[in-house]
């Protein structure tokens, strides 16, 4: 398969990486200390680049770009601001194939263009107390009253949740067992009966905010309904794209924690030398360059075939799970590097070693995604 980018894609490549050095990078620890970013200016210089939503079709606002271009993309934000990332995420990926392959012309034209200009963001709602990786043990309920789909219940964990305008959530719809009773749902923030409730404090991404959420007799048109009973898995396979731009978010994170211990082994003196003159650092950094170049290469390999339309629910899986332990063991030896100024509280791969552990469990844990990969090719489906 051929990675070499064209003319075009290498100067997209170039002005982001440059946005993003220059306006995002600085920002990284301030951003979690105080627990906000500014998404709406994070938009508007996306936007002056048009990049935001440059994946959905021109009828939508967006310019019919491949997904691959997206991805590249999405590195160079992740490598400096796993928020600044996340906007052009939400304008590009997992919830916005959802409405794509699943929303009424009514709610595509209504949402989506919004979503591509990045004026509004979209949470994925579907973890509960009781439904973690067990997604078929959802007990929201959703139950049809009318021209009305009227929801009970609750989600944790949600990225976004109490500040994106607008959520897919799972719901159980039918009294069928497990995931065969769920379907899915698009909500504004503003719904009667969604009320937020207590902040939900993480260890990383703290810039994002994150809120339990509460339906209390909420409702919502049945129009906004976007996936059935018995579809769950044409639901789970829209999140595809989703797998790969977490594994995408792993690997320009995991660059950044990389570039970190590499400049504190080039500027650090020991025993009066650098550092990374002696052998036990300079194989560190030779393991890190490795893995990160193997992660690189399974997200391209696996954006590739979803661009190209081809099946890649196994490679999006493969490098969601390789990207993620790949990217938290270069953190991990990066602040090993860089010693107890590294340990220390708002230190760059302080904040980054925090914010790549959470790709461990978060969008499917890496035991799960595991299971996934191993039916797939002890099965071969
Ligand atoms: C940073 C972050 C962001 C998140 N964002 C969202 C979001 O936006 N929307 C949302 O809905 N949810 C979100 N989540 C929740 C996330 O989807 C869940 O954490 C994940 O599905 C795991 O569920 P759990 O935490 O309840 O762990 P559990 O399912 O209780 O699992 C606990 C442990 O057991 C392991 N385990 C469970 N089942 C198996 C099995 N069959 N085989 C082997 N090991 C197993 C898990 O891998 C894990 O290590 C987020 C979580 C994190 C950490």
């Amino acid at each position: 398969m051929d990675f070499e980018l064209t003319e075009q894609q290498r100067l997209m490549v170039a002005a982001v990486r440059e946005l993003a050095e220059r306006e995002f990078k600085p920002h990284l620890a301030e951003w979690d200390r105080t627990r906000t970013f500014p998404r709406a200016e994070v938009a508007k210089k996306l936007r002056g680049l048009g990049v935001l939503g440059m994946t959905l079709p021109r009828e939508y606002g967006g310019a019919g770009l491949p997904f691959f271009d997206y991805i590249l993309a999405l590195e160079q934000l992740a490598r400096a601001s796993h928020p600044a990332a996340l906007v052009l995420a939400s304008s590009c990926g997992g919830p916005v194939h959802h409405l794509l392959e699943f929303g009424s012309p009514e709610v595509k034209a209504r949402f989506l263009p919004g979503l591509a200009g990045g004026e509004t963001m979209c949470a994925i709602a579907m973890s509960e107390s009781e439904a973690g990786s067990d997604t078929g043990a959802i007990q929201t309920r959703g139950r049809l009253e009318g021209d009305e789909l009227v929801i009970d219940g609750h989600k944790l964990w949600v990225g976004g949740s109490g500040a994106f305008e607008l959520m897919v959530a799972y719901v159980r719809m039918s009294d069928a067992p497990g995931t065969d009773g769920i379907g899915s749902v698009l909500l504004h923030r503003d719904t009667p009966g969604l009320r937020y409730g207590r902040t939900l404090e993480m260890m990383g991404l703290r810039a994002i905010p994150r809120a339990e959420i509460l339906f209390e007799d909420c409702r919502v048109p049945a129009t906004h309904i976007l996936t059935r009973p018995g579809q769950f898995k044409q639901l789970i396979n829209s999140f595809n794209g989703e797998r790969i731009h977490n594994a995408m978010f792993c690997v320009g994170q995991g660059q950044a924690a990389l570039e970190e211990g590499l400049s504190y082994a080039r500027m650090r003196k020991q025993f009066g030398r650098r550092i990374g003159d002696f052998q036990g650092i300079r194989w560190k950094l030779a393991d890190m360059g490795m893995k990160l170049a193997a992660a690189r290469l399974l997200v391209y390999l696996a954006a590739r075939k979803f661009s190209d339309g081809q099946d890649a629910a196994l490679e999006a899986s493969m490098a969601k799970t390789f990207a993620a332990e790949a990217a938290f063991e270069v953190a991990h030896q990066a602040l090993q590097i860089c010693g107890a100024n590294g340990f220390s509280s708002g230190s760059r791969i302080e904040v980054l070693f925090r914010e790549i552990r959470a790709h461990m469990l978060g969008g499917g844990s890496v035991e799960v995604v595991r299971n996934y990969i191993g039916k797939r090719m002890m099965d071969g489906e």
